[in-house]
């Protein structure tokens, strides 16, 4: 178990697990692709240690470059997603591959679509390592996913809680007690920012 700020944090995902799904996602983007150059773009901060280990083990030539998005608060995901850093190349006619953390609501995504809409990508497929079901509420297609998790805050492996344990190699989950539950995700606007709960 784990302390961040004022919240517990339980092992929930393994290095080994974490090592083993990454390299699914790389051998079936690998094999799709076939001798495509592809460009993994990487949504910052998030993704970054999941997009290391992709490319470290990606068997063929490929580009990587990022963008930095982010709407997270706390605990909550918010429809407000500020684009601090954008494109910075011409991406056009090219296969991307987006590499993103996790999704949650969606609402990352529809930025990301918004993004490369006068792009002229040849192709724009989503990887994600994580995905939770139950709190997605869109409809663009996830064409890979690594593992589908609870609805439930998870940190490590580049995830945050308030800038706290994002370096962790492993991935540890909430773990939330009755009274803790209400407090923490259904408590006031601004719940989950630094001081609260
Ligand atoms: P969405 O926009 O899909 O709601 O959320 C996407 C972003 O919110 C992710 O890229 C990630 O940065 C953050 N996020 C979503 N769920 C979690 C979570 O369980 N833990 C952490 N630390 N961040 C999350
Ligand atoms: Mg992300
Ligand atoms: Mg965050």
């Amino acid at each position: 178990m784990i302390k961040l700020h004022d919240l517990y944090f339980k092992p929930f995902i393994s290095e080994q697990e974490l090592d083993a799904t990454v390299q699914r996602l790389v051998d079936e983007i690998a094999n799709d692709l076939q001798d495509e150059v592809p460009v993994f773009v990487g949504i910052l901060n998030g993704s970054f240690m999941f997009v290391s280990d992709f490319v470290k083990k990606y068997p063929k030539p490929c580009e990587v470059t990022f963008i930095k998005l982010a709407s997270y608060e706390g605990l909550k995901s918010t429809e407000d997603i500020h684009r601090l850093i954008g494109l910075t190349q011409d991406l056009s006619g090219r296969k991307v591959v987006i590499l993103e953390d996790i999704i949650d609501s969606g609402n990352t995504l529809v930025e990301v679509h918004r993004i490369f809409e006068n792009e002229n990508v040849d192709e724009l497929k989503i990887a994600t390592l994580f995905y939770k079901p139950e709190a997605y509420k869109k409809d663009y297609k996830l064409h890979y996913v690594g593992m589908e998790i609870p609805n439930k805050f998870i940190v490590g492996y580049g995830l945050d809680y308030d800038g706290l344990g994002r370096h962790l190699p492993a991935v540890y989950q909430l773990k939330t007690r009755q009274h803790m539950t209400n407090l923490v995700l259904f408590g006031p606007p601004g719940a989950g920012k630094g001081t609260q709960a």
